[in-house]
């Protein structure tokens, strides 16, 4: 006979975005079933919970950039009267940290912690049968809701002869031993731009192919500074790029290239190819016709309360589209998981707004925004300013001889903050009191006084909030008042 369960919440991924559900609703004491088909596989890291961003994703990338930024700062101190040798990296130490850092982590998302919650662990495949039942693996679950974060997987462009040419992806690029002697990477998204740079701090030869423009999306003045550091440092940024065909060569990979229609083809040559061109949501063998859930290349299609096309299925994370604003961040995926408890166990309506989530890339220098792009502001509201100030103003980014950067606000007439966006060293923290600021709806005076310490990046918030206030200083009204008090001595 088949096991049946009913529990209130039944979660299907045990990524960022399932774990937080599932820790969440079980903290609220809801029963939760929680499937994962990674869990508890010989020899996977962390026991196969935690998704990407435990194993291929933030954790191991972000393990990389530190170890990138030693053998940075080991190279580039003869200014501060540092003088030191080429570093040398070695890759097999550097994958051990990785793994490491993954092995540190891991418990927090392992099996045994969410079955100590009282969450149901199922540690297999789960597919609809209809619209109300999941199969998992001979275990039927008929649950109240349902809440599908099945993530997403590197999207391999269709070039000729890709598929038979070895490449790396985010699955496999952080298993590398050793240095890539030149690493092609196709893609200028986020992932491919940190990738290439930790790869030419460590000692690589770096090449990067885009079709578009690096880090589309983003603010352009913002992206150009990221773009620019990482040429400045020899990556070979090469935009507006298509990739006509791949062939795996002795000792590597080809890739013939041509920049636009009617320009000569071009053959780009490297020991290793990696292939950062985007992701493609996880939707294959969920069974989603069965349940009716509607879905298309873009994700699981959902509402703003992260509804599918059946209101007793939820989507969040990297699986979903539409509602979600395509954000694909960790910290995205944790902000759904949290609506998603409240609609689902409590019926409280809390429709997301995704332009309130940051979003950030970990280049050097970091680039974040959040809230409105310029363009947005300005369709928003006509007479919008841009506040800006810039990182080469700041006394310890002179100290620090980090001065490439700046920050943009983007403000009403009446200086409520619409949105922002950063190149600086640490703009992924830098990017915080902007967030407040959006989600409490306040202006950019409120930011301009507040005391921010000295000599901190920090500082940047408050000379960029301090702009607003700068045509007060010739409003005839505000000289007048300053005249009349002078005349009272
Ligand atoms: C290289 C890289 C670096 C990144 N860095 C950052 C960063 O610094 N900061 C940040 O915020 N974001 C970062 N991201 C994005 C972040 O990793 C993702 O947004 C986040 O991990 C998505 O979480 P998720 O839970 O939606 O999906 P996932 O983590 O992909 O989890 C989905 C889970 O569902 C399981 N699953 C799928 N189908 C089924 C099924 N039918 N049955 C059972 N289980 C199933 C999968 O096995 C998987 O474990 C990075 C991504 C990459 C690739």
């Amino acid at each position: 006979m088949t096991d049946m369960l009913e529990p209130d919440l039944c979660v299907v991924g045990a990524g960022a975005a399932g774990l937080s559900v599932a820790a969440v609703a079980a903290s609220l004491d809801a029963s939760v079933v929680l499937v994962e088909k990674g869990a508890e596989r010989d020899g996977t890291p962390g026991g196969g919970m935690g998704g990407e961003c435990l194993l291929t994703g933030c954790v191991p990338s972000k393990s990389v950039i530190a170890a990138a930024a030693h053998a940075h700062a080991i190279r580039s101190g003869a200014p501060f009267g540092v003088s030191a040798a080429e570093p040398s990296v070695d890759y097999a130490a550097l994958r051990a940290h990785v793994r490491a850092v993954i092995a540190d982590i891991a418990p927090n998302d392992s099996v045994a912690r969410y079955r100590a919650m009282g969450v149901t662990v199922l540690a297999r495949h789960a597919r609809f049968v209809d619209r109300a039942t999941l199969d998992v693996e001979g275990t039927r679950v008929r649950a109240r809701r349902f809440v599908l974060a099945t993530g997403s997987r590197p999207l391999v462009p269709d070039i000729p002869g890709l598929a038979e040419t070895p490449y790396l992806t985010n699955e496999t690029v952080f298993d590398l031993d050793e240095r890539p002697r030149r690493l092609l990477v196709i893609g200028a998204g986020p992932v491919g731009m940190e990738l290439a740079q930790a790869h030419r701090r460590l000692g690589a030869e770096v090449v990067v192919v885009s079709n578009g423009p690096a880090l589309a999306g983003q603010d352009r003045e913002v992206a150009a500074i990221a773009a620019n550091a990482l040429r400045a440092e020899g990556v070979d940024l090469r935009e507006g790029i298509a990739v006509l065909a791949a062939e795996a060569i002795a000792g590597g990979v080809r890739l013939r290239v041509r920049a636009g229609e009617g320009a000569p083809e071009e053959v780009l040559e490297g020991s290793h190819l990696l292939v950062a061109a985007g992701r493609r949501p996880t939707v294959g063998d969920l069974g989603l016709e069965a349940a009716g859930v509607a879905h298309d290349a873009a994700g699981i299609r959902v509402d703003a309360r992260l509804r599918t096309t059946n209101r007793k299925i939820y989507a969040i994370g990297d699986c979903a589209s539409g509602g979600t604003g395509g954000l694909r961040f960790t910290h995205a995926a944790s902000q759904h998981a949290s609506l998603v408890v409240r609609d689902a166990l409590f019926r409280l309506r809390a429709p997301l707004d995704p332009t309130a989530i940051p979003r950030v890339t970990y280049t050097d220098p970091e680039i974040a925004s959040v809230g409105l792009s310029e363009e947005e502001a300005f369709r928003r509201d006509a007479k919008a300013r841009i506040l800006r100030w810039p990182v080469g103003e700041l006394d310890r980014a002179k100290a620090e001889r980090r001065t490439h950067g700046l920050i943009k606000a983007f403000v009403a007439r009446d200086g409520r903050v619409l949105g922002c966006a950063i190149a600086a060293p640490h703009a992924g923290e830098l990017i915080a009191p902007w967030t407040l600021a959006l989600a409490k709806r306040l202006k950019a005076r409120d930011l301009a006084g507040i005391v921010m310490p000295y000599p901190t990046y920090s500082e940047l918030t408050k000379r960029a909030a301090v702009e607003d206030l700068r045509p007060l200083a010739t409003n005839p009204w505000v000289q007048r008042w300053r005249r009349l008090m002078r005349s009272f001595g």
